[in-house]
């Protein structure tokens, strides 16, 4: 039986170990915080594949929200994913250009998208103030969600804990090798996990496990923020996207609102004194839209980097030069999560390399 060490308990590292120990391996996630505590528990996590280019990781991102479709089909319920699609609309030129130009390209590949009248929007969204789409054209991706990622990894770490995996809270400081083969981990204690392969999840993490170049990945980490409200009786049902914020419910009458323009201006290290005033304006857009989000406060302003490879795409699969080393690094990941759970444990545990992922291998970086 092959002994496998997760690194990291995000959306990915819970997937992979839980498919893993399904297969039968002996597994073990480390995790140096709680589980969920990275990027996992900032992120707005919408499932789509609708801005993602070229065609290869469009599909896989595809693959990746007909998995958790799927989900309820293997386990019932599965209460942290939302469908209901997401609705857009551009009231600035350029912006409603390239939608046009999206939605044309995203049906050539198949992909669910529509052009629907105000009426239908306001079927779909019934608190949205009457004509505030304006003169904008409205589309709409029908199979477009949002999951919440903590209670995904509540549920896969437990399935994961009834097959035998146990989870290890340390910091994972080195890669153990015998000249070029894995042999484990060592953690901040001192402490040595032995392993044939290492499955590094720790997203933007990634190059933190080691001093060893040839473990060393580009990333382009960007900073994002989300912002999220007090419980409201808002109305809100769904992903809505427009030119100046977008936004979906959080939870308990809660929203969480992002806005691509205004986050740039800030660092990790930013105050709630200076997100607090861009806060309110994010709010106050999304208020122009649904009158009783008028006076909501927010509750929570959260800035997190994304753990994004250097080339943009995902970064999945073994490291060359080194044995028993195997790298799952993305952005997307609330989207890629049960698709890459499986289709990595298929790859490690011998079953041939997946197709799809063949433009998004490790290789391509050494
Ligand atoms: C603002 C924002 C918005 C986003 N929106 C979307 C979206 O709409 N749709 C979408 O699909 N994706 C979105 N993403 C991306 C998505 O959230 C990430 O791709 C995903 O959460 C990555 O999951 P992960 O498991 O790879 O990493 P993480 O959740 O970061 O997990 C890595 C874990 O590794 C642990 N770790 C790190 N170093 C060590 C170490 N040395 N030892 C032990 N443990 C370690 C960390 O504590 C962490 O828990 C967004 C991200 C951000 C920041």
């Amino acid at each position: 039986m092959t002994q496998f060490v997760v690194v990291g308990a995000g959306l990915l590292g819970t997937s992979i170990a839980y498919r893993l120990a399904e297969r039968g391996h002996s597994v073990t996630l480390v995790e140096r915080d709680y589980p969920g505590a990275g990027t996992s528990g900032s992120s707005f996590a919408w499932t789509n594949s609708n801005e993602k280019t070229p065609y290869s990781y469009h599909l896989i991102n595809a693959l990746g929200m007909r998995a958790h479709r799927e989900l309820e089909n293997e386990f019932g319920a599965c209460p942290w994913y939302h469908g209901g699609g997401a609705v857009e609309w551009r009231s600035n030129a350029d912006e409603a250009s390239e939608l046009h130009e999206r939605v044309e390209r995203l049906t050539s590949w198949g992909y669910p998208a529509e052009w629907i009248s105000e009426d239908r929007l306001r079927r779909l969204e019934p608190a949205l103030r009457p004509g505030a789409s304006g003169d904008a054209k409205i589309a709409y991706f029908p199979d477009e969600g949002w999951v919440d990622p903590s209670p995904y990894i509540e549920f896969f770490l437990g399935k994961a804990r009834s097959l035998g995996v146990k989870l290890h809270r340390e910091t994972v400081t080195g890669i153990d090798l015998k000249t070029d083969k894995v042999t484990g981990v060592r953690t901040a204690f001192g402490k040595a996990i032995g392993a044939d392969v290492v499955v590094n999840c720790t997203g933007r993490w990634a190059n933190d496990l080691g001093q060893d170049v040839r473990l060393t990945f580009p990333l382009a980490p960007t900073l994002g923020l989300l912002v999220v409200t007090a419980p409201a009786a808002s109305g809100v049902r769904r992903v809505i996207r427009t030119s100046g914020v977008n936004f979906r419910p959080d939870g308990a009458g809660r929203i969480m609102l992002h806005s691509e323009y205004d986050e740039q201006r800030f660092t990790l290290e930013s105050s709630r004194d200076e997100t607090s005033p861009v806060a309110a304006v994010m709010i106050e857009r999304a208020a122009r839209l649904y009158p009783d989000l008028a006076g909501v406060k927010p509750e929570a302003m959260r800035l997190s980097h994304r753990a994004i490879p250097g080339d943009g795409v995902s970064a999945v699969g073994p490291v060359p030069e080194i044995s028993g080393y195997y790298a799952a690094i993305t952005h997307s990941g609330a989207t890629l999560a049960p698709w890459l759970g499986r289709v990595v444990a298929a790859e490690l545990a011998g079953d041939g390399p997946e197709e799809a992922l063949q433009d998004f291998r490790p290789a391509r970086f050494f």
